[in-house]
């Protein structure tokens, strides 16, 4: 090894020590409740295919016709060459599904929230995010160059304390003078990633509208599942049209892959001329637009309305058959349960002996959650029967959680 390879050794060994190095698992089988892993196969509560659309049939035709007609790749970035039909067909339908004038599609949803937050504010702009969003709207908050407050987990008198404050100083500000005028943007998720908790979004609109701040909300793990339509949870709350951007993945109940931004048409219009993750990179393959609008269209179905009742179902029987065991759930009401465990060593620890028992979970570990909150990530799917999750309640009952 080089100095440079020994270095990096280094770094990995000092991971390993802290019980928070990962490593890639090869899966040779499509997302389904059980996944081959190692030539083996395992019941899988690791992944955000919360409606069990990654495999289904109405997305890889999509896909495939989508590939057939349009080919395998898109050529350049959208403003170039490669706004093909399939990204304007995507746009359409999810402008239609969540209700707003237009949407725009993303690579990723971590694009999304990259280009989007970085277009929106600067320097002389303020914004404030729940300390447990999603890494990718951190990492977009801090390149963006705006103040960052973090109001501590759905606080709300923390998140108004730090609204006075920056309504004070956005009052005073020197932009004024030209015409524009120092913001505030409040970003949130509304079911967090490694929580499955709710943020009190009928609250958080209130605070946002008493001082003029902007709302983004990232409907990630509630898209597919909560609302009338589906739409996410600010449409469950009623809130939906006082959120000035509505952001959210196609990689998770939607089945596909990429990120979108829905709200009004100037918001669209807008980020198409700044939003630097959309401008320069090239436009997804034709084939995960073709599959998402697939996706987005079998959530609108009465398909989706049964999926997402399944997906309820399997939740309940879960949590009941946990509550009277040695593994406490919390109280949330998402299809994410986080099992905390703690320490991080022991939390890769009972993963291993769950793969053992030819269950996959994964232990979640920092800098996904803080250290010392490691935790097994359990997600419930619907496309999980009844038996499976006797399975993994027989599982869990056979393993000693002080491990
Ligand atoms: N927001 C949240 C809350 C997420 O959990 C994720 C995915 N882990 C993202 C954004 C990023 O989406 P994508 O995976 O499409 O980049």
């Amino acid at each position: 090894m080089n100095e440079f390879q020994t270095e990096l050794a280094r770094r990995l060994a000092d991971l390993r020590e802290q019980g928070l190095h990962r490593e890639l698992r090869r899966v040779d089988s499509p997302q389904s409740p059980r996944v081959m892993i190692g030539g083996k196969s395992l019941l899988n509560f690791s992944s955000n295919d919360y409606l069990g659309l990654a495999n289904h049939p109405a997305l890889t035709k999509a896909a495939m016709q989508a590939v057939e007609k349009f080919g395998a790749g898109s050529g350049a970035s959208r403003l170039i060459c490669g706004s093909l039909a399939p990204h304007h067909e995507l746009e359409d339908a999810l402008a239609t599904f969540k209700g707003t004038e237009a949407a725009l599609s993303f690579s990723t949803g971590c694009a999304a929230a990259l280009g989007t937050i970085t277009a929106l504010v600067g320097k002389d702009d303020i914004i404030v995010i729940d300390k447990l969003v999603h890494a990718s709207i951190v990492d977009a908050a801090r390149l963006s160059g705006a103040k960052l407050r973090v109001f501590a987990h759905n606080d709300l008198d923390d998140l108004e304390k730090i609204l006075r404050w920056a309504d004070a100083r956005t009052q005073n500000s020197k932009l004024e003078t030209r015409n524009l005028k120092a913001r505030t943007l409040i970003i949130t998720e509304s079911v967090f990633s490694m929580d499955g908790d709710l943020a009190p979004l009928r609250e958080i609109v209130t605070l946002k509208e008493k001082y003029g701040a902007w709302l983004m909300l990232d409907e990630a793990h509630a898209t597919g599942l909560f609302g009338e339509k589906r739409r996410g949870l600010a449409e469950e709350f009623g809130v939906a049209d006082h959120i000035e951007i509505q952001m959210g993945t196609l990689g998770k109940a939607v089945g596909a892959a990429g990120g979108y931004i829905c709200g009004p048409r100037v918001l669209t219009d807008f980020l198409v001329n700044r939003a630097r993750s959309f401008i320069f990179s090239t436009a997804p393959v034709p084939a995960s637009a073709a599959a998402a609008r697939a996706g987005i269209e079998l959530i609108q179905s009465a398909e989706g309305e049964s999926r997402r009742q399944a997906v309820w179902q399997r939740v309940d029987q879960l949590k009941n058959g946990l509550i009277e065991g040695a593994w406490p759930l919390p109280v949330v009401r998402s299809a994410i349960l986080p099992l905390l465990i703690g320490d991080e060593t022991k939390a890769a620890e009972i993963a291993a002996a769950l793969r053992a028992a030819e269950v996959f979970i994964p232990a979640i570990r920092y800098p996904t959650v803080a250290r010392g909150e490691a935790r097994l990530r359990l997600t419930v799917t619907a496309t999980h029967t009844a038996a499976d999750l006797a399975q993994l309640l027989e599982t869990f009952a056979s393993l000693d959680p002080d491990l």
